[in-house]
């Protein structure tokens, strides 16, 4: 079962560009982690108790990349918790739910996730993801 809305990603061409614009807003910045593996830069800001991510990409060809490239700045993905990645993963693929990912992997933090194709979700990128502790 879905909990909350655990993040919103939101890509943008230049964290040091962005990051002065959500301080401005009002969010609090937690950090900013580097993912090789997904040729991103994350700004984290915390809002009650959803973050907001700001993607920057390290290479063009990474994913942020070419969302940039193709659609511009702007919403990327929701991030919703569940308390059992298994499980909501089996749930959602019983559903019909186009997923991009065929097992969970690791996110940011030490989290599981997954996402599903935004085929399949108004074209919305979803993401699901637990966080070790919840589960
Ligand atoms: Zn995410």
């Amino acid at each position: 079962m879905l909990k909350k809305i655990d993040h919103i990603g939101i890509a943008v061409s230049s964290l040091k560009k962005s990051i002065p614009v959500f301080q401005k807003l009002g969010l609090e910045l937690k950090g900013v982690e580097e993912v090789p593996s997904q040729k991103v830069r994350v700004a984290f800001f915390q809002v009650g108790d959803v973050h907001i991510e700001l993607l920057e990409p390290t290479s063009p060809e990474s994913s942020i990349g070419k969302f940039l490239e193709n659609r511009g700045e702007g919403l990327h993905h929701i991030a919703y918790e569940t308390g059992d990645i298994e499980e909501e993963m089996a749930l959602l693929k019983a559903a019909n739910f186009e997923l991009i990912d065929q097992e969970p992997r690791e996110g940011a933090h030490g989290t599981k996730i997954f996402f599903l194709h935004p085929k399949s979700t108004n074209s919305v990128l979803t993401e699901i993801c637990a966080h070790k502790e919840t589960k």
